[in-house]
């Protein structure tokens, strides 16, 4: 699609693109885009003969880093290069189809966003822009969340973040559904898709490259405490249990460096630290500002997620989320 096609769709004459009324105020009036500079690029790191990913420096978007602080992945394949997580921009998006040219002269064939938060999708824009056929994958959940104001939501809040940095994206939708459990055949490379229930939201995709070992965790598990407001730690602790059973050997995560499977156990004991103080608390009558130094003090607390990023600003809204769901897991 070119750029004046896309800006007609983005218009409103296709079904394809949402968050206009946003968008609007971001293009010139001749018609003419104004689009932001351009990501620098950031190499990728290689963790198998076929999967990479870009390794975010910073844990939060910023205009230094040009709200480029998840990990976009991408897997080499004989037919063609399946991309999974977009980045927060099409200039991201941009710069990750640059580091993909650098290792292999293959198209894109397939996208796969793991979920609706905008770090995940927003780069999609770049990818039906170098290939209007290409395929974009997510669950139905995640395509009614990015129509029903997640679009416009995570456009406007990475805007803020970066000043103005992602000027000229388009929100774009993924074009096709994935539930969980398909088997995907890409010339040599066999492409399992697991949905587990709810974890970091209600509909991860987490990606599993059979020939490598290597699994693409979205963001059900990281060393980073950012968001639970959409996620369930009883199910976070259930999906880490299943991904563990994957038996992969690398695990690729949204945020944060690769790692065995280890990463499954810190996030699941993350979670269980959380969930089973609160809920034992919650019976003594404690509320979650009085149950928090009580967590915080617990070994795992101390010893290994302390380092982690956003732990001292967050762990009590986690604690918070972790009170909500014992209270609705009463009923
Ligand atoms: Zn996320």
């Amino acid at each position: 699609m070119n750029r004046r096609d896309l800006l007609k769709s983005a218009f409103g004459l296709s079904a394809g693109l949402v968050g206009m009324s946003a968008l609007k105020p971001l293009y010139a009036s001749d018609g003419l885009a104004f689009k932001a500079d351009p990501m620098y690029d950031v190499p990728a790191t290689k963790v198998t003969d076929r999967c990479y990913y870009i390794l975010a420096q910073d844990p939060e978007p910023s205009p230094e880093n040009h709200a480029f602080f998840n990990n976009p992945g991408f897997i080499v394949t004989s037919e063609g290069v399946v991309v999974v997580d977009t980045g927060s921009s099409v200039q991201i998006g941009e710069m990750v189809l640059r580091q993909i040219k650098k290792v292999t002269d293959k198209p894109v064939v397939a996208v796969i966003n793991t979920h609706y938060h905008g770090d995940h999708f927003l780069g999609n824009h770049a990818f039906i822009e170098a290939n209007p056929k290409v395929e974009i994958l997510s669950h139905q959940a995640t395509i009614d969340n990015i129509k029903n104001g997640g679009g416009e939501f995570w456009h406007g809040f990475m805007q803020r973040n970066s000043n103005n940095g992602i000027s000229g994206t388009v929100v774009t939708l993924p074009n096709k559904v994935l539930n969980g459990g398909e088997t995907l055949k890409f010339g040599d490379t066999t492409v399992k898709i697991h949905q587990f229930g709810k974890a970091h939201t209600e509909c991860d995709l987490i990606v599993e490259v059979v020939e490598d070992k290597t699994i693409f965790l979205g963001d059900t598990a990281m060393r980073r405490v950012a968001n639970m407001a959409d996620g369930s730690f009883v199910g976070t602790i259930d999906t880490m249990k299943k991904a563990r059973d994957l038996g992969g050997k690398n695990y690729i995560l949204g945020h944060g460096p690769h790692d065995g499977v280890s990463i499954c156990d810190d996030m699941q004991a993350f979670c269980e630290n959380i969930y089973n103080s609160a809920a034992k608390y919650y019976d003594e009558g404690l509320s979650d500002f009085e149950m928090k130094p009580k967590i915080m003090a617990q070994p795992f607390m101390k010893d290994v997620a302390s380092s982690w990023p956003g732990y001292e600003s967050t762990v009590g809204k986690f604690i918070a989320v972790a009170v909500q769901e014992v209270e609705q897991n009463m009923f």
